[in-house]
């Protein structure tokens, strides 16, 4: 199974340019020697973005996707690996323009001299008489010596291809089954540009077959185009890939997600903190369902429970609070040294006393289940390192039916339940309070939310218990005696 990602480097990769790319990679994946391949489609010259390329593979390393063959990372530049290459469409110019000569002889197709002035024109009429834009093919009816005079004369042209005006074109697609088109609706698409560039049409369907890929997975856009590649592999000769056009993905308002409703950048996801875990998994769902309610996968789980045929038609909503959700189970599912690990060097450079810390595992597990992005991580812990300031409102609670006037007696008796605790531990802690309300008049939230904000001086934060534990006895009792 050979698959390919193709993207254009016209900026950075798309999360929708992510998860193409995923679904190639995993289908390639799934077997033993399939191979991934990664190519790069830059025929669109004056779109092409310096640094693009290197940009596209590297957010696609961060994510875990290693390309087999094709254009790499080598010591931070792209390298090309593989013998089908060169891999940048650019440094096959001469291939396609070869196979372009094939598709002129076998009248295929035929040279267009129209200016962009008249195709303006005719597009302008064939709209305002309710007509679908479409080349009106005045040039391929042009007497061969014409042709010549005017390729002599060094005219401008391009090469477009012929359309079977009358042929109903029908193929089974991987996602959205049989699909047909009839040949009077479909252009007589430029193959060649006036620069000698090939378009995404031609240039494609000539790599593809090249490169044997045996699978194209593509978004959704394409499919229109599909009779045009489907002839052009006819009229070269050539059996055609299997296709999937995969859906597209949408904003909540089902409109094409778009920058204007929130990020589309990889980078930016990766600058928010996310993890590749989850912007995979997040991604891998987004349009396929494995059939059953697992929701977490790890990349290796998505290449086993991965199929096409799971893949839905219709538009995917792209969900931000399911990410986020996804991203809150991947940090919990850290293990706890890594999670520290990851979060150490955030926390130390806020409070340097971080870097000795020989309980920094400890305190990193008060927060693993309550954060979603690392940079959260030192204010979460900001109360081990530094002595809060408390807000005496905040002592109260009417939730929890702490007044003002039983404050003073609660935090008198937190005080001498906790100093009769010399051995501290977080069992040691829970038992004593425990056994203390049983002979008190206050409820458990009575007196733990008393004791939480004396000690982190947050409304949110780990529970009381834990803190105290980590906080130790002394720094417990001094933070009560100053609040008290
Ligand atoms: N270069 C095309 C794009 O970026 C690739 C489409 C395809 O995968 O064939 O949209």
């Amino acid at each position: 199974m050979r698959t390919r990602f193709a993207p254009s480097p016209t900026g950075f990769l798309h999360v929708g340019g992510l998860r193409t790319a995923l679904y190639s990679y995993l289908m390639a994946k799934k077997e033993t020697d399939g191979v991934f391949l990664l190519r790069i489609e830059d025929t669109d010259q004056e779109r092409s973005v310096p640094g693009a390329i290197e940009n596209i593979i590297q957010s696609l390393a961060w994510a875990g996707i290693q390309a087999d063959e094709g254009v790499m990372l080598r010591k931070g530049e792209a390298a090309q690996v593989g013998r089908k290459g060169p891999y940048i469409q650019s440094e096959r110019l001469d291939l396609y323009k070869k196979y372009a000569a094939e598709l002129l002889a076998s009248g295929s197709a035929y040279h267009c001299f129209c200016t962009s002035e008249r195709l303006e024109q005719m597009r302008e009429e064939q709209m305002k008489d309710k007509r679908a834009p479409m080349y009106d093919r005045l040039c391929m009816s042009l007497p061969k010596e014409e042709v010549e005079r005017r390729l002599q004369a060094g005219d401008p042209y391009v090469l477009r291809m012929k359309i079977p005006r009358n042929q109903l074109i029908e193929f089974q697609d991987e996602i959205r089954g049989k699909v047909s088109f009839q040949g009077s609706v479909v252009d007589d698409q430029v193959l060649l540009k006036s620069d000698g560039f090939p378009t995404y049409h031609l240039a494609h369907v000539v790599d593809d077959h090249l490169m044997d890929i045996d699978l194209v997975i593509r978004g959704e856009e394409w499919l229109s185009s599909l009779p045009k590649h489907l002839l052009l592999f006819q009229y070269l000769g050539w059996n055609p890939p299997r296709y999937a056009h995969v859906p597209l993905l949408l904003n909540k308002d089902r409109s094409k997600l778009s920058k204007r409703q929130g990020s589309v950048a990889v980078e930016e996801y990766i600058a928010k903190g996310y993890l590749p875990e989850a912007l995979i998994n997040f991604l891998a769902m987004l349009g396929w369902n494995p059939g059953t309610t697992q929701e977490l996968f790890s990349l290796p789980e998505l290449i086993d429970a991965f199929e096409i045929d799971r893949i839905q038609k219709s538009g995917a909503i792209f969900d931000i609070e399911k990410l986020d959700w996804i991203q809150g189970q991947w940090i919990r599912r850290l293990a706890p040294e890594e999670f520290a690990a990851r979060i150490k060097p955030l926390v130390e450079a806020k409070y340097s006393d971080a870097t000795s810390d020989k309980d920094f595992v400890e305190k990193a597990k008060l927060i693993q289940d309550r954060l979603l992005f690392f940079p959260e991580a030192p204010e979460m812990l900001s109360f081990l390192y530094e002595e809060p300031a408390v807000d005496k409102d905040m002592l109260a609670s009417e939730k929890q039916k702490v007044t003002k006037e039983i404050l003073p007696e609660i935090l008198q008796s937190l005080v001498e339940t906790l100093e009769s605790v010399s051995d501290w531990s977080l069992d040691n802690i829970k038992a004593a309070l425990e056994k203390s309300l049983v002979t008190s008049t206050y409820k458990k939230g009575q007196i733990l939310w008393p004791l939480r904000v004396a000690l982190t001086g947050k409304p949110f934060s780990p529970g009381a218990y834990e803190v105290a534990a980590v906080l130790g006895r002394g720094a417990t009792l001094k933070r009560l005696r100053k609040v008290l």
